[in-house]
């Protein structure tokens, strides 16, 4: 028998705003440890909350980018459970009356589309460091408090490539928005994954189990692949899936199970007696949706019509907000957008991942890139040069007129000079003359070259060639 997958997945994603969501403590990611906390994110006895209104902000815009309905009252909930990572003893989360409802998101390509049950507001528990050499385990409560959209997808999902494709999809839309830096290595983003698996074509879902706080796209399409093989295999053999929440081992390759999975019952959900209802009304909605930033599916319709770019160029600029910004600003500046994409998705990636960082981490002035780009066009510089000037630029925030100058760059265009170079070359290369006159027509590329190396790369290249071509043929 042939088996489906059916996946659902909860992302949980790490608010940007600059402190915490009951708090006034900072968010900022690798402080040393128990440097940003306070009785309340401490839990403290006494201590109350107070909602940060950028988070309900935040929020919106996320349920508005999504097509979720937005709820009119939305309330907190405390969710009790006991771990170390919790001070409180409780998380502050949402389950009554979550604050979006009923969104949706398409896959890419024309792919299907997912819908999402709720996004809800919750905070997020401190972080436990084991030391296995020291055997203790350490608490770092800097992360609790911070602020939490939970993503809740229906089960429409059907495979690990239709998983990853929605995670792309989300980050992109959670990047472009602002309110996420979306970081996985840091935990910014981390999905739990509820797997299981059916007879093709039946419409029950079978038993599900979940792996929890996978931190990178290649661990979640792993241990989907994994666990659905498991639950196929365990059917096959007339056993039966028992709803449970299994860990992922990155090294073994495998999941394992941890415990029985817990109900919504099993964590003695109830309303928050410190926190008002938050009400929302169509001011606030309308105030947000008038800020709303430009969307990437939007872009890309965008940048394809306003400036004749492929499918392949718009795709990748509009990956990351600073890279697609920078495009913006680079392709006015310079009048030329096909150039501007060539350079970013060319040099300026390659920099990118050359240093191993990220776009927003360089600093490139879009007009210093459009200066570049006109004196291409101009014929002041030739491509090798003024790759020279972009790395200049790139590396030292120079002005790329006083690079090329400096660095003796701009194109040799008095013929006369060109002429001499050309003589030098023919004078000092008689085997390759010889060769070229005898049909070997490989020489000639060779003679072009050397004609280039004694102008310094400042020679135009079709001009050489002309030249070489025209004193070959004469002479
Ligand atoms: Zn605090």
């Amino acid at each position: 028998m042939t088996y489906e997958t059916v996946i659902g997945l909860e992302v949980h994603v790490e608010l940007a705003t600059r402190s915490k969501i009951f708090c006034a403590c900072p968010t900022d990611f690798g402080q040393e440890a128990n440097t940003q906390c306070c009785p309340v994110c401490m839990g403290l006895p006494g201590a109350l909350p107070v909602l940060n209104r950028a988070v309900v902000d935040f929020a919106l815009r996320a349920c508005l980018a999504t097509g979720c309905r937005v709820s009119q009252v939305t309330r907190f909930d405390r969710k009790n459970y006991f771990y170390p990572d919790l001070p409180k003893a409780y998380q502050i989360s949402q389950l009554h009356q979550p604050i979006g409802l009923d969104g949706c998101l398409d896959l890419p390509d024309g792919g299907r589309r997912i819908r999402l049950r709720e996004i809800h507001i919750e905070e997020d528990a401190g972080k436990l460091i084991h030391d296995p050499w020291e055997d203790v385990t350490l608490i770092d409560y800097n992360r609790c408090g911070v602020p939490l959209l939970e993503i809740v997808s229906q089960p429409d999902l059907r495979s690990a490539e239709e998983a990853l494709a929605f995670l792309e999809r989300l980050r992109e839309i959670l990047l472009f928005l602002g309110i996420s830096d979306c970081r996985m290595q840091e935990g910014s983003l981390r999905a739990d994954v509820n797997i299981s698996v059916r007879p093709a074509g039946s419409e029950k879902l079978g038993t599900r189990t979940e792996i929890k706080n996978m931190n990178s796209f290649k661990a979640i399409g792993r241990a989907i692949a994994s666990e659905s093989r498991r639950q196929a295999e365990w059917l096959r053999q007339g056993r039966s899936v028992s709803q449970e929440t299994r860990r992922w081992d990155e090294n073994k390759d495998a999941s394992f199970a941890m415990r029985s999975k817990e109900d919504a019952q099993d964590y003695r959900y109830f309303p928050d007696p410190d926190l008002p209802a938050v009400v929302i009304d169509d001011a606030w909605i309308e105030r947000i949706k008038a800020s709303q930033p430009e969307l990437p599916a939007a872009k890309r319709q965008r940048y394809q019509a306003e400036f004749g770019l492929g499918d392949y160029e718009v795709s990748v600029l509009t990956t990351d907000p600073a890279l697609s910004a920078l495009f913006e600003q680079t392709a006015r500046l310079s009048g030329r957008p096909r150039d501007a994409a060539a350079w970013l998705m060319g040099e300026f990636l390659q920099a990118v991942k050359a240093r191993g960082s990220r776009p927003d981490e360089l600093t490139l002035d879009p007009a210093a890139l459009a200066r570049i780009i006109g004196m291409v066009e101009a014929g002041e510089l030739n491509r090798t040069a003024a790759r020279v000037v972009f790395q200049k630029v790139l590396d030292e925030g120079a002005d790329p007129d006083t690079a090329a100058d400096e660095a003796g760059l701009r194109r040799m265009d008095d013929p006369h000079a060109l002429r001499q170079v050309v003589h030098a070359v023919l004078e000092s290369c008689p085997d390759a003359v010889l060769d070229y006159r005898s049909g070997k027509r490989q020489a000639f590329g060779f003679l072009v070259g050397q004609v280039m190396r004694r102008s310094g790369q400042k020679a135009d290249p079709q001009q050489v060639r002309d030249l070489l071509k025209a004193t070959l043929e004469t002479d």
